[in-house]
């Protein structure tokens, strides 16, 4: 079965296309090429392992499998409710009552959306004005500037700063004014793999409620996170629930990003809001899939705890092997991915190294830069994805060990 699908919501470039676009709304210029798709058209030319792309290589739990299949039996073929079918918007509140405490009503605040990628398009398109600013933290998932974009509003951003991810609450009270509309914010964080700890949210939380601004939160990998980190939902914290729009997605907690059946919760005004812009982005998809996330949500805690172990245990073999590699890495408290320093192996533009490693050893990256507002602030930077097999995380490994230092361009 092929699985190199295409990561499907990353915009960011290698060669900004939409600079010579004449065609492209200005808004969007400076957009172009995804850079998964350049990287993902690298690996099938090269043979390359394909470590760029946020998607696993084994399919989800098999009854989820077969509940699709049986949906699709059952007729369950034409177009489902606008909000979503009802069984799965009371799976969602279920879930969310079951990890973490959340009360939600599943006739108003739950909408499904397609993926996680269209909830976020359509919250910016249906809750932020042209010339809105929108807080987001840098390194950032680089739909978000798109999604902006095409919402007409100016992202600020506020540095999560190395090493430990950090940032300084300064930095985000300075980027807040009168023009703020949001904070859209991101934990687990994609690409560094941080989990906002329970400070840094109250922090987040006291700027929002001050300033009477809303935030949106990607959580979609709120199931993925390791050791002692805690995945604390921001609409948790007192004063949040009533100016929280909390985004998921079963590609990334069931291993199913082709189906792309992403939900969100939140007040019933935001979510009736965000059905205006959603319905005319695709109405409505997915139905029979949306009957399968029915029975992936119920799977019971088991599932989860094993999901994160397992991934934990990838992460700890792809790391040290990075490290034994010479790379230098912060290993991540949750997602499924690894960032490293390619400067100890004499590098020192990731780019350029993304493009030419699977050439030289067989494997692809992204470059981090393409996550960062300030290039050169992630330029030392690659982000591989391990959510693959044991054995091609090891295979990568070995590959990559051929980049002793000395290797370097020069
Ligand atoms: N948010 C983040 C942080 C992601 O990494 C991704 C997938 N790469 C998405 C949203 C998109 O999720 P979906 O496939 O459900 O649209």
């Amino acid at each position: 079965m092929d699985r190199q699908a295409p990561e499907p919501t990353s915009p960011a470039t290698v060669a900004p296309m939409g600079e010579r676009n004449p065609h492209l709304v200005e808004r969007l210029r400076g957009f172009g090429t995804t850079i998964f798709t350049e990287m993902s058209e690298l690996a099938a030319r090269t043979g390359a392992i394909n470590l760029g792309q946020g998607f696993p290589d084994a399919d989800g739990p098999d009854e989820v499998l077969e509940a699709a299949v049986a949906a699709i039996r059952a007729g369950h073929n034409q177009y489902p409710p606008g909000l979503g079918i009802p069984a799965l918007r009371r799976a969602v509140a279920d879930h969310q009552r079951r990890f973490y405490g959340l009360e939600v009503d599943p006739d108003t605040e739950v909408l499904v959306t397609a993926g996680a990628a269209e909830a976020i398009a359509a919250a910016m398109l249906a809750l932020v004005e042209p010339g809105d600013e929108v807080v987001v933290f840098e390194p950032y998932f680089d739909h978000y500037a798109t999604s902006i974009a095409l919402a007409g509003g100016r992202r600020r951003v506020v540095r999560l700063q190395e090493p430990d991810l950090r940032f300084d609450v300064a930095d985000l009270e300075a980027v807040v004014g009168p023009e703020t509309r949001l904070i859209l914010l991101n934990s687990p964080h994609n690409p560094t793999g941080k989990v906002f700890d329970a400070d840094e949210l109250a922090a987040i939380a006291a700027v929002a409620i001050e300033h009477d601004l809303l935030v949106v939160t990607d959580e979609v990998y709120e199931h993925l996170v390791f050791d002692d980190a805690h995945h604390i939902p921001v609409a948790t914290l007192p004063g949040m629930a009533g100016r929280t729009f909390t985004i998921s997605s079963g590609g990334k907690s069931f291993g199913f990003t082709g189906w792309k059946i992403g939900w969100a919760h939140g007040p019933a005004e935001l979510i009736s809001a965000v059905l205006v812009a959603k319905q005319s982005l695709t109405y409505v998809s997915g139905g029979p899939f949306q009957h399968a996330m029915v029975t992936a949500l119920g799977l019971d805690d088991g599932y989860y705890t094993e999901l994160a172990d397992d991934l934990q245990a990838r992460r700890d073999l792809f790391c040290a092997g990075l490290e034994a590699a010479g790379f230098t890495v912060r290993p991540p408290e949750g997602t499924y991915f690894a960032t490293a320093d390619i400067r100890p192996l004499g590098f020192d533009d990731g780019l350029d190294f993304c493009l030419s490693l699977p050439v030289r050893c067989g494997v692809v990256a992204i470059p981090s830069a393409v996550f960062y507002d300030d290039e050169d602030a992630g330029r030392h930077l690659v982000r591989f994805a391990f959510c693959k097999q044991p054995e091609v995380l090891s295979e990568a490994v070995e590959r990559l060990t051929g980049l002793r230092p000395g290797m370097g361009p020069g």
